[in-house]
């Protein structure tokens, strides 16, 4: 498949047909193992000498054509399906990071990511140095010689602006630490390969699947960053590995292209910790793949109409959207969503706590839950939910004001969308 168009890749690159029974769609392998044709091919295959399916926790077929179409539509040459966001999130790291090491962070994480960095890696010994990412050179400050990571995300809510890819990126590459993007909120529209950073992760959860039926995550390895020019900063990929008679990951897995990280990654920490994605879940987000590109150009156009009705209204004073920014943030939304800024919204209500509470249960077409990049419109009051343990100061450092609502804009027709809002802004003024 030579095509560069996400639309075309979505729908063909990694699958042709079952070679058994020329089926088109992708069948579900639901099995947990493959026969050997023989003694050879089975010492082969564990040997990496050949790459083939051994037992679903490492691989399945199913999965495979998943993640072969995702590295495609990303420009990367191998990705790695996992259970979920979290488990993505967490090997992404840990396939680099050792105990003693760490990591530096962008602020504007996801929950998860943050508890994940903040409590459990440091249980770990692994310690997240978290940076302002408005300031690209907070990540050169708290760089040290044990750093190997660089992470952030696309798209950050509550704040919804847009990281600054290229200019981490470049400097992470002069130190010989990757830049790690967790693209959740802006597949298609952000294809952080494209500005230098080396790893992408998904929570498939969301828009990759976009159907709300299945939680998983995948990393994907952009094959652009050169392990072996940084010994020393990359021990992990660059000294012998114990748990694979020694081998060497960079210079291992050479003949087999420039997939040292994302082939360690499954033969090392998921053999070992086991956060495989079920064939029958990437069966699921293989269907969501095929209109991902449709769906997020749809998200775009709903939610940016919904930014803009919603400045119009006098019972939102502020509304956070990437074309509704003003200074360095308008600027980081036009460099890195030109062609979209996705579909979530985000708004400030008059009324604070209260009148938020009353937003939300006034709304009729819109699901109230903590999820997003759900087909479906979806919103949720952070203040009295998702952030709710966090004291007034810490909520407004991470952006969620006592007003603040957040929106996942979803496919439904514009009109039903503007008519629910608007009902239910009516209700929340009383
Ligand atoms: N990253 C982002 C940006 C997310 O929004 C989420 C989930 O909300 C995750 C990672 C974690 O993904 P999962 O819920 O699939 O584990």
């Amino acid at each position: 498949m030579t095509s560069k168009h996400p639309e075309t890749l979505a729908l063909h690159a990694g699958w042709r047909r079952d070679s058994a029974t020329n089926a088109v769609a992708v069948p579900i392998y639901q099995t947990t193992s493959f026969q050997f044709d023989s003694a050879e091919h089975a010492a082969n295959l564990f040997g990496l000498k050949e790459l083939g399916n051994i037992y679903t926790r490492i691989m399945n077929p199913t999965t495979d054509v998943l993640e072969k179409r995702i590295a495609a539509m990303e420009g990367g040459v191998a990705a790695l399906g996992l259970a979920s966001g979290q488990s993505a999130s967490a090997f992404a790291v840990l396939n680099l990071a050792r105990a003693g090491d760490n990591i530096v962070s962008s602020t504007d994480l996801y929950g998860g990511t943050w508890n994940l960095f903040a409590n459990t890696l440091k249980d770990q010994g692994i310690e997240a140095r978290f940076v302002d990412p408005t300031d690209p050179e907070a990540f050169a400050r708290a760089t040290d010689d044990r750093t190997r990571v660089y992470y952030a995300e696309t798209l950050p809510n509550p704040k919804l602006i847009a990281f600054p890819i290229a200019e981490v990126a470049a400097i992470g590459r002069k130190f010989g630490i990757p830049l790690v993007m967790d693209n959740t909120a802006a597949p298609i529209l952000v294809r952080p390969f494209d500005h230098g950073a080396a790893v992408v992760m998904y929570s498939t959860t969301k828009y990759i699947g976009g159907h709300g039926t299945s939680i998983g995550g995948i990393v994907v390895d952009g094959g652009n960053f050169d392990w072996e020019a940084h010994p020393l900063r990359q021990p992990a990929l660059n000294t012998p590995d114990p748990s694979y008679h020694g081998a060497v990951w960079s210079q291992a897995v050479k003949p087999l292209g420039p997939i040292a990280y994302i082939l360690k990654m499954r033969v090392t920490l998921l053999r070992d910790l086991g956060a495989c994605m079920s064939p029958f879940n990437a069966f699921l987000f293989i269907q969501g793949v095929e209109t991902l590109a449709l769906r997020m150009r749809e998200h775009s156009r709903n939610a940016r109409a919904v930014a803009d009705f919603l400045a119009a209204r006098k019972e939102v004073t502020r509304v956070i959207h990437p074309a509704h920014h003003t200074g360095a943030a308008a600027e980081r939304s036009a460099k890195y969503l030109p062609h979209g800024q996705g579909g979530l919204v985000g708004f400030e209500i008059v009324g604070g706590t209260e009148a938020g509470r009353r937003f939300i249960n006034a709304l009729q077409l819109f699901y109230h839950v903590a999820n997003i990049g759900d087909s479906r419109s979806l919103a949720i009051h952070p203040g009295s939910t998702t952030h709710s343990q966090l004291t007034e100061a810490e909520q407004l450092a991470t952006g969620v004001t006592p007003g603040y609502v957040r929106l996942s804009v979803g496919l439904e027709h514009i009109d039903d969308i503007l008519a629910d809002l608007s009902q239910a802004l009516a209700a929340a003024a009383g």
